[in-house]
């Protein structure tokens, strides 16, 4: 059997408490993990620590980006072992995971070499009461140990996102994977040995949230700050982990993120785009909609054309490369998932189609696959439209204005993404305005540009990552001030 070991001081570290890796597609299992204790969450900041101190933030800028580039050639170089094992760990298609997960892994460590060699400081010459002067200017010093906390829907994207960033600034990092999804940031310890960067500038432990890995490395004294992605009832947990010390945190939290097309969009755009936006990675995508506003002209033709549209989706196995819909992460995410489909039900919603399990043949019915689903018919106040249901479904109500839908999509204590389907610019701009959003697509979604500004208003998130965003994150900056 495969074991999967905690990366420590560029060594790999094994621990005497094994968790099991599953895999969603048929429920076997892959592999061992080895759990870290606090001793080995310990080891593993020392460890961050004194490479902090030693070559690594000491190494010319070059050099570093330079780094980081060898780092995104050596993934692409063993890009199909990382596909492999993103795969295997989530289920996901290959159609996805090839396209999306690992390049986009290797993209991170390129973006950021390229944006840190290229960011200026700030400058500001001052005359002084003497009649003198003085200048002003900006240094970005790197903020230290990074524990860096991951989920399991993206796991090789979203940790790199923001391990990158990290190591362009200077830090180095202690990296906690979801425990469902431990695989690729393990093969990443394997790219770091190869490509030469320092022992001790990137460790990864193995465990789960409470009583485990996650809270000792938040808790953790020699931390100097925490990137967080996933829940935002663990982003309150974990905030309150760092404010022994002050220690400052970077959240991308939970959504129930509208979908909102008017009546004047292109209407195979907008369904496919919606399409892709509620059931793309079984919709465990936290920009992804969950909540569907369509103008009353064409909402009976628009809950038509998706339910066509979820139920051609093809599941299987998914290195079969015509399979476009993956399992569920878990068994017990499924049952979270199911609970809000029963939710539905039980509120009187009109299943469009969906709502329960598909009927797989062979190893397939030990997967924890559901259906895409589409409810109509439920109150504002329902459950499964207040709250995150992280699953492959979406509900879709009609509306007959723009200041309706704006007020029905504001209405949530979210804040990360809207998806926005319109022909007239001047309502795209009034949209891009009015929702209270970290993100607005007008006619798209998930369209990134790495320079921009990526996280959530309101409970989904706090600060933003991307571009020179991260940079105010991953380093602190210091005015120096020197009189002429
Ligand atoms: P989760 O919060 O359950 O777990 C995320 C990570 O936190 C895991 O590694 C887990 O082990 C760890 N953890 C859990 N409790 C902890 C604790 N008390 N202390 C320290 N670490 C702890 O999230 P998940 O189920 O893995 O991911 C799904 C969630 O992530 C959804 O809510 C989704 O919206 C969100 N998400 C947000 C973004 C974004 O950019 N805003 C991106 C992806 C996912």
């Amino acid at each position: 059997m495969h074991e999967i070991k905690n990366f420590i001081n560029g060594q790999w570290v094994s621990t005497s408490k094994t968790f099991e890796d599953i895999n969603p597609v048929n429920g076997k299992v892959i592999a061992h993990v080895h759990e870290a204790g606090r001793s080995e969450v310990d080891a593993a900041v020392k460890a961050a620590r004194t490479a902090l101190r030693g070559p690594w933030s000491q190494m010319k800028l070059e050099e570093r980006s330079s780094m980081l580039v060898a780092i995104a050639d050596e993934i692409n170089r063993r890009f199909d072992t990382f596909l492999e094992a993103e795969i295997a760990d989530t289920g996901k298609p290959y159609s996805l995971a090839s396209h999306l997960d690992i390049p986009r892994g290797a993209a991170n460590f390129k973006a950021f070499a390229d944006l840190m060699r290229n960011a200026p400081t700030e400058c500001f010459p001052m005359r002084t009461p003497d009649n003198g002067h003085a200048v002003n200017y900006g240094v970005r010093a790197p903020r230290g140990v990074i524990g860096v906390i991951c989920p399991w829907n993206l796991p090789l994207l979203l940790m790199t996102w923001k391990v990158g960033p990290a190591l362009a600034c200077g830090n180095t990092v202690v990296v906690k994977p979801s425990e469902e999804t431990p695989a690729t940031a393990t093969l990443l310890g394997e790219v770091m040995n190869a490509v030469g960067v320092p022992e001790g500038v990137y460790n990864v432990i193995h465990g789960f949230g409470p009583d485990s890995a996650g809270q000792f490395l938040t808790e953790h004294p020699g931390v100097d700050g925490i990137t967080f992605t996933g829940e935002t009832r663990t982003g309150e947990a974990i905030m309150k982990a760092a404010a022994n010390g002050v220690r400052p945190v970077s959240f991308e939290l939970g959504g129930k993120n509208p979908g909102i097309v008017f009546a004047d969009a292109d209407f195979d755009k907008a369904v496919a785009g919606i399409a892709r936006s509620s059931f793309e990675n079984t919709g465990q995508v936290c920009l992804g909609t969950e909540r569907v506003y369509v103008e009353r002209p064409i909402f009976e033709r628009f809950v038509q054309a998706l339910k066509a549209r979820a139920e051609a989706f093809q599941m299987g196995n998914p290195t079969d490369k015509g399979m476009n819909f993956g399992p569920l992460v878990s068994k017990e995410h499924r049952e979270k998932v199911l609970s809000y489909y029963k939710k539905a039900a039980d509120d009187g919603a009109t299943i469009v189609t969906g709502g329960g399990v598909p009927d797989l043949p062979g190893d397939l019915a030990n997967g924890s696959w559901v259906q895409p689903t589409i409810w109509t018919g439920l109150p504002e106040t329902s459950a499964v439209i207040r709250e995150e249901v992280f699953g492959p479904c979406c509900h879709i109500a009609p509306f007959d204005a723009e200041e309706e839908v704006i007020n029905m999509a504001n209405d949530t204590p979210y804040g990360l993404a809207a998806t926005v389907w319109t022909q007239d610019v001047s309502r795209a701009h009034r949209m891009g305005a009015a929702l209270e959003v970290g993100l607005c697509w007008v006619n798209s979604w998930f369209l990134r540009d790495l320079r921009t500004a990526f996280g959530g208003a309101k409970q989904s998130g706090i600060g933003r990552e991307g571009g020179v965003h991260s940079f105010e994150f991953y380093t602190e900056p210091r005015n120096v001030c020197i009189k002429l």
